[in-house]
């Protein structure tokens, strides 16, 4: 049987995927054309961990564990505002809007999510957690001047808040890589009960 491919990922409300999907467009008009591949606004999440390949048969005890972490984990309220790049603005690769939590809430319900899924045998991620919403990609075809020009808009735009966001639920979605941008269909979602 074919793997799948999954990740756990916060979902958003529809007003701010509205919003998102303006600075898309908004930042679009600034850039070189085509030089960025634009997410499916329906599509844009929090991830809070890729797991990638996965045996079908894995998918029971994923769901277990993540419905323990569900149990203990507390709700939070983030805010979504900034813009930046991966892995920086001379070099941008990944443009995205930043999500804040000074909580430590989110970060927590991170680590747990994480920790559940390295028992599950997911190498844990090496790079600390920088929890954000992915607008786009640069192409990798996009000569150096272009992506100097991505990097100069980003840095450029006043983004500041675009709103808050009640984090009650996180979800396990399975991706579909297609020639058009990956298909997110969410397999079970688990309520922050704690
Ligand atoms: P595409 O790969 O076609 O650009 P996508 O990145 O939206 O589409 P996936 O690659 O399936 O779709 O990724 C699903 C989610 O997991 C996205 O939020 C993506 O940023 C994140 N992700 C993908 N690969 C990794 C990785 N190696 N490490 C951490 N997060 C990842
Ligand atoms: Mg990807």
């Amino acid at each position: 049987m074919e793997p799948l491919r999954l990740f756990i990922a916060i979902p958003l409300p529809e007003p701010l995927l509205r919003q998102m999907a303006q600075v898309q467009r908004a930042l679009e008009k600034q850039m070189p054309a085509g030089s960025v591949r634009w997410v499916n606004p329906e599509g844009i999440h929090l991830t809070l961990k890729f797991l990638g390949d996965t045996p079908e048969g894995k998918v029971p005890a994923i769901r277990d564990a993540l419905a323990a972490v569900a149990r203990r984990a507390v709700p939070c309220t983030f805010t979504v505002g900034d813009l930046g790049c991966f892995p920086n603005l001379r070099r941008p690769r990944v443009v995205w809007v930043g999500v804040q939590e000074p909580g430590g809430q989110l970060q927590a319900l991170q680590e747990a999510v994480e920790s559940a899924m390295v028992s599950l045998g997911y190498p844990r991620e090496g790079r600390k957690f920088s929890p954000h919403l992915t607008l786009g990609r640069v192409r990798d075809s996009v000569p150096s001047r272009d992506a100097a020009r991505i990097g100069e808009v980003v840095g450029a735009t006043a983004l500041g808040t675009l709103g808050e966001v009640r984090a009650d639920s996180f979800a396990l979605i399975r991706s579909v890589l297609k020639p058009t941008g990956a298909e997110y269909t969410p397999l079970a979602e688990f309520r922050l009960e704690g």
